[in-house]
């Protein structure tokens, strides 16, 4: 395998309309990915993961500045791309599956149009080519009938299908890396078990590297080889699944898997994390996670604690990590 998106230190700020608020809502964020990998982002509502994935594809809100960092695609800093070559980039080698498919669906137009789309103004295919590529594309995300849906609209199909035409267009141009920004919170249980099962028949067809943001461990479980723990913009946890599972570093992942429910464990009741994520534009002195850490001393509330290697390919933002070097 070899490195398909290095990210070292990103920082991403949104800065109100007078300049006088300003909220870090990614904070020296770093990662690797290798071709074919999986990394799953997790965290709860406003950690900054989805702020995070647009960044990389510069997708950002006019309020939004990236302020500092590299995003390193196949070598290349993406940040310091012209607008023009962003545009190439993104559908063509970056795709990006975003949790509510009507978003992404344009009610106008046919599915057939849609999913050719790409096709067209990537690779340049004329219409009879792109709706041909379409039909299988479609026949390749399960979708019944596809002689028949690609003249159909988006309110025709169920829920399911239309998540299921996002990751046609996604895949339409043979991307190396595909994000998918929570692709299953409007999927019911049943059809979210499909999608998953797709996804990962997909990237093992096209040998796609993947980054699935999430809040659900269980998920991640399933899908991800490797993990990155998001809390106030900053990545507290990072590393490979079994060993971020078996052996959290960080208390705020520990309290993250304790709060997922298992079937036959005899809780009477669910484990929560007490208080509130912090307000990203204010957060507490030293580290963010302090008010809510069973384990938190004098010195969290002071000091920041940097991210520290606690064993191999696993960091943490702790200073109890310290301990474990
Ligand atoms: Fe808890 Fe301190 Fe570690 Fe923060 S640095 S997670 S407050 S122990």
């Amino acid at each position: 395998m070899s490195l398909l998106l290095d990210v070292r230190g990103l920082s991403t700020h949104y800065v109100s309309a007078r300049g006088t608020r300003v909220t870090r809502a990614v904070d020296q964020v770093s990662f690797a990915l290798e071709e074919g990998e999986t990394l799953g982002i997790v965290g709860e509502s406003g950690s900054g993961k989805t702020t995070l994935a647009l960044s990389l594809l510069r997708l950002l809100p006019p309020a939004a500045r990236i302020v500092a960092g590299e995003v390193r695609f196949e070598g290349d800093d993406l940040l310091r791309k012209p607008a023009a070559e962003m545009r190439r980039i993104r559908g063509k080698r970056i795709a990006m599956i975003l949790q509510d498919p009507m978003a992404s669906l344009n009610p106008l137009f046919t599915i057939g149009d849609q999913v050719a789309e790409p096709i067209r103004i990537h690779e340049g295919a004329g219409r009879r080519g792109a709706w041909v590529r379409a039909r299988e594309l479609l026949r390749a995300v399960r979708i019944s009938a596809p002689e028949l849906r690609v003249r159909e609209y988006p309110h025709q199909m169920s829920g399911g299908m239309r998540q299921r035409i996002v990751g046609a267009i996604a895949i339409s141009c043979e991307p190396r890396l595909l994000i998918a920004d929570e692709p299953t919170t409007s999927l019911d249980v049943t059809i979210q078990a499909q999608y998953l099962n797709l996804l990962r028949d997909l990237q093992r067809a096209h040998h796609l590297a993947m980054i699935f943001i999430t809040h659900n461990l269980g998920i991640v479980a399933k899908m991800c080889d490797r993990v990155a723990v998001m809390y106030a913009g900053r990545m507290v946890e990072g590393g490979p699944i079994r060993k971020i599972f078996n052996a959290p570093a960080h208390p705020y992942t520990k309290a993250l898997l304790e709060s997922i429910p298992r079937l036959g464990d005899g809780r009477a009741r669910l484990t929560a994390i007490d208080g509130q994520p912090p307000d990203p534009a204010n957060p507490p002195a030293g580290c963010a996670f302090h008010p809510r850490c069973p384990r938190v001393m004098d010195h969290c509330r002071q000091e920041a604690p940097p991210e520290l290697v606690v064993g191999e390919s696993q960091t943490a933002r702790c200073w109890l990590a310290a301990d474990r070097r």
